[in-house]
Parts: C-alpha cells; sequence; structure tokens
C-alpha cells in the first residue's frame, strides 16, 4: 500500500516557512488506518515490551493501538497540566521559545522496557525529552517508532543509540 498518498502537505501551517504533513487521511480511511498500525507491530512483534508510551495528541492516534495489538499497557506523556497524579516535567526547544510534556511518576517503574510511539520525527527535541521522563524514572527506552521521519531535519542524530523505526522517509 502506498502510505504516502494518504499524507497531505499544507504549506505553512501552523505558521510560514513549515510544511505541515496532514496525517488525518489516513485516519479516514480504515484500511491504511490498519495497515499502518499491522506494519508497526509486525516490527515490533519480537521486541521485549512493557509498556507503550506515546506523546499527544498525535502519538495517541497509534500508540493505543499498537499497545493494544502487541497485549501491553498504553502510558501517555502529556502536555503541562492535563495529568491528574504525580508528575514529572521535561522542557525542550522549539523553533522559538519552549514547550513542556508531562508523565505520571507511577507509571513507569525501575527496568520497565518501554516502545515510545509518536506520529512524526521531526528534530527529535520532542522525542527526546519524552526519553528524558522514562529515564528520569528508570524506565529503558527499547525502542522509538514513528510513522513518518522528515530525513532534512536529522533527528536521528538527537536520538543516537536508541532502535528508531519509521514506517516512511521523506
Ligand atoms: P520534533 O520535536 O521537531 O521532532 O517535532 C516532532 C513533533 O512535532 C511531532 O509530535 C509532530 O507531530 C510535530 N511536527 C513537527 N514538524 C511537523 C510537520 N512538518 N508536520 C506535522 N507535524 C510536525
Amino acid at each position: 500500500m502506498n502510505i504516502e498518498e494518504f499524507i497531505r502537505e499544507i504549506p505553512d501551517f501552523p505558521k510560514e516557512g513549515i510544511l505541515f504533513k496532514d496525517i488525518t487521511p489516513i485516519l479516514h480511511n480504515p484500511e491504511t488506518y490498519n495497515y499502518v498500525i499491522d506494519k508497526m507491530v509486525e516490527y515490533y512483534s519480537d521486541f521485549e515490551i512493557d509498556y507503550v508510551a506515546a506523546i499527544e495528541a498525535r502519538g495517541f492516534l497509534f500508540g493505543p493501538q499498537i499497545a493494544m495489538r502487541l497485549n501491553k499497557g498504553f502510558i501517555p506523556i502529556r502536555k503541562p497540566g492535563k495529568l491528574p497524579a504525580e508528575v514529572i516535567s521535561a522542557e525542550y526547544e522549539l523553533e522559538y521559545g519552549t514547550n513542556t510534556i508531562e508523565i505520571h511518576k507511577d507509571a513507569v517503574k525501575p527496568g520497565d522496557k518501554i516502545l515510545l510511539i509518536d506520529d512524526l520525527l521531526a528534530t527529535g527535541g520532542t522525542t527526546r525529552a519524552a526519553i528524558n521522563l522514562i529515564e528520569k524514572l528508570e524506565g529503558e527506552v527499547v525502542g522509538i517508532g514513528f510513522l513518518l521521519e522528515l530525513l532534512a531535519l536529522e533527528g536521528r542524530a538527537e536520538l543516537k543509540g536508541y532502535d528508531i523505526y519509521s514506517l516512511i522517509s521523506d
């Protein structure tokens, strides 16, 4: 299946100069949505994993489905102020300003093997912050999976030493 056809490019969104990769057409078509989840589950079927974690918001469109198929629990990593119990936070740089993400402190136990999922790898800053949260709780990131990797932004350089899987590279 040619998934690229189901990724729509929107110029200058959310601001000028950004070519936004819109994955909503994948979700719109059940065969494509299933195919994408199947491929990712296939890649991770041999991995030793305790939990699947994903980053709000678009990571939530794929992470929980992968967790269910692998029969693992799901850990949400969210924007500030959304998780109700005790959290730890990580701040990271954006092109302009900073962003913060949070995880429940009791979501990861020392030694837990975590698969981290997001929709898209750009500079790697978001993923790096999510890894920092998991590792602060002494979890082990055993894999990082994306639907789409933007090669020109060299996010992999930020994530050296981790197993990175992307279904599509652009
Ligand atoms: P980064 O931290 O630079 O790797 O950015 C990754 C996060 O920003 C992901 O959660 C993406 O959903 C989002 N993102 C970054 N660049 C784009 C883009 N060109 N199109 C769509 N989403 C993007």
